[in-house]
């Protein structure tokens, strides 16, 4: 699915808090979450999170919408408030968008990722200057959020998505495998 990168950089790499997920678990998040505000900025801070990468449709804003949440905007401001850096790594092709909501939020964006590849989640690595180690990402989606973060070795949360409306193709082919693998990772005790 996803090429051997170049300079075979940031592979996996993990931390004590959060080791490299290996075989079926790298589509299982280290924590999941009902709603960002259930992410507390200080807690991350005591797992040695220096930044958080963020998914942008259905974990800050509506499928394809631009208008937040008093409560994501909030928790947003306390995050930064805390001194974690932030950016925004979204799928969307419309990249533009993405761009412009960054730039309200005062947060770095990347664009274009094709999650769950690992070149995006390192250029979100690159422009936030941080090691996956001391990296977070929160994202609705276990195929690419999620993936795509367990495979660079960042500390991944999966949130609830914030509303029903979104790509049907998520809809019929990501969400049935999804809620599958959510309830086997809950038996087996990894949730
Ligand atoms: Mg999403």
């Amino acid at each position: 699915m996803d090429e051997i990168p170049p300079d075979g950089a940031q592979i996996s790499s993990g931390s004590p808090d959060h080791p490299p997920r290996q075989g079926l678990l790298k589509f299982c998040p280290h924590q999941m979450v009902e709603s960002v505000r259930q992410i507390d900025p200080e807690d991350l801070k005591r797992r040695g999170i220096e930044a958080v990468i963020l998914d942008l449709d259905n974990t800050l804003v509506r499928w394809r919408e631009d208008e937040m949440t008093r409560e994501v905007a909030a928790w947003l401001e306390e995050l930064q408030a805390t001194g974690i850096k932030l950016c925004i790594l979204s799928n969307s092709i419309l990249s533009k968008r993405s761009a412009r909501m960054a730039e309200r939020l005062g947060t770095l964006n990347v664009g274009k990722a094709r999650k769950p590849s690992r070149q995006g989640f390192r250029r979100a690595l690159a422009a936030l200057g941080t090691e996956p180690a001391v990296t977070a990402i929160v994202g609705d989606q276990m195929f690419t959020d999620i993936l795509g973060g367990n495979r660079v070795g960042v500390y991944t949360i999966m949130v609830r998505p914030l509303h029903r409306k979104e790509f049907v193709y998520t809809r019929l082919i990501h969400r049935p495998p999804e809620r599958l693998l959510l309830s086997l990772f809950k038996r087996r005790g990894h949730l």
